[in-house]
């Protein structure tokens, strides 16, 4: 009998990857360099919590990192997202175009302000924002009224644009800024899923007005929890960090907070992880490539699947692996499969317009998000995995 789909997939997977486990998970963190030492040396010096110099050196790090003139660490990705839409105006009454097809923290942020998520379709080339499609949706339902954008069916104002660089890849980054810039949209980059990842070289997250960036213990790199806002705009800067630690006015003593801020600001204990998870990053991404390569190289002769690789002018850090599985297979199925053989594979988010939650908001058609929504299957992806 012909093997099936799944099980060529399953044993192509084992045939590339090492396992320490009985399982695969989809994506586990690594900890080979100064993590131990470094979050030693907090609990021995007793500065685990709001104060302390790894938070300064990790923001120094990351801008340097980043290619951005100011890294401003956080509690988690969602909250940085938060504060860039706070930064910019971002307010109630106010709409803000994402894609459909991205982690649900985009759209959360977005509510957050009392803004409504307007979801915008994706391309098959690099699985974010389709720029063409947006330009000509603009030109249907936008005007500009003194220089900010509107959208005449609503008549809401449009106060933000925020691509997402899916798995790591760049989204169609240059369009989207001349968009931003011809509409007089704001452009925020959640590059949560893309640190470490370049365009032309330059780094992703540093081609927005403002970016985030997660560090989750399933993204790139970790601080167990953790998140940054990125920006070159000093004002912005200034104002995120006051922002994010309670509005607080400096005094010796006294409590006096001179607005209504956050307590979002990242501990020094896992800026600490921070710092020696980034001095890992480039080998970590070396690792992850590789595992990349070795995949695209695996699944080149396998019928109805497709690796995903990285779009033109794009360096990867391959964050998820991606296949793409023909229509005509079951991927539930194909997931029971793997699940079984202890490879933990994971569909792509729920269309956002699809959740019950966000099934209101306003949207353009979305048939390419669909589309990949229902054929990406992402595969075992840690960069301790690859066979030796
Ligand atoms: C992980 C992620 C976030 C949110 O990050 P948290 O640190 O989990 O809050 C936001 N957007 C995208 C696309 C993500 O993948």
């Amino acid at each position: 009998m012909p093997l099936s789909v799944s099980q060529k997939i399953i044993s192509t997977i084992n045939e590339v990857t090492a396992r320490k486990d009985k399982s695969l998970p989809l994506h586990e963190p690594e900890f080979n360099g100064n993590e131990w030492a470094y979050v030693k040396d907090c609990l021995d010096s007793g500065w685990v919590s709001s104060v302390g110099a790894y938070v300064d050196r990790f923001e120094d790090d990351l801008a340097r990192q980043c290619g951005v003139a100011h890294a401003i660490c956080v509690v988690n990705g969602t909250a940085a997202l938060h504060i860039c839409l706070h930064l910019l105006g971002v307010r109630k009454g106010d709409e803000v175009l994402i894609p459909a097809l991205t982690f649900v923290a985009t759209a959360n942020a977005v509510h957050y302000t009392g803004a409504t998520p307007h979801f915008v379709d994706s391309t098959e080339t690099n699985l974010g924002i389709d720029a063409e499609k947006l330009g000509q949706y603009l030109s249907e339902i936008a005007e500009l009224r003194d220089g900010k954008c509107y959208n005449k069916k609503t008549d809401c104002r449009i106060a933000a644009l925020i691509p997402m660089h899916v798995f790591g890849h760049a989204s169609s980054i240059t369009q989207l800024l001349a968009l931003s810039e011809k509409w007089g949209i704001p452009l925020i980059e959640d590059a949560a899923e893309a640190l470490g990842s370049t365009f032309h070289g330059k780094p992703l997250g540093s081609f927005g007005t403002l970016s985030a960036l997660s560090f989750n213990g399933n993204k790139i790199m970790t601080t167990g929890g953790g998140g940054a806002i990125l920006t070159n705009n000093s004002e912005f800067a200034k104002r995120a960090k006051h922002l994010t630690t309670t509005a607080k006015a400096p005094h010796r003593f006294e409590f006096i907070h001179d607005e209504i801020g956050y307590n979002y600001r990242m501990p020094n204990i896992n800026a600490a992880l921070g710092c020696a998870q980034l001095e890992q990053l480039p080998g970590i991404i070396e690792k992850k490539r590789a595992l990349a390569s070795a995949y695209k190289i695996a699944f080149q002769n396998l019928n109805g699947v497709s690796f995903f690789e990285e779009p033109k002018d794009c360096n990867s850090n391959y964050w998820l692996n991606t296949l793409l599985l023909d229509v005509k297979y079951d991927k539930n199925q194909v997931l029971r499969e793997c699940h079984d053989a202890g490879i933990l594979a994971r569909p792509a988010w729920k269309l956002l317009k699809d959740l019950d939650i966000y099934s209101k908001s306003p949207s353009m058609d979305v048939a390419i998000s669909r589309h990949l929504s229902n054929v990406i299957l992402n595969i075992p992806s840690s960069s301790s995995i690859i066979k030796n």
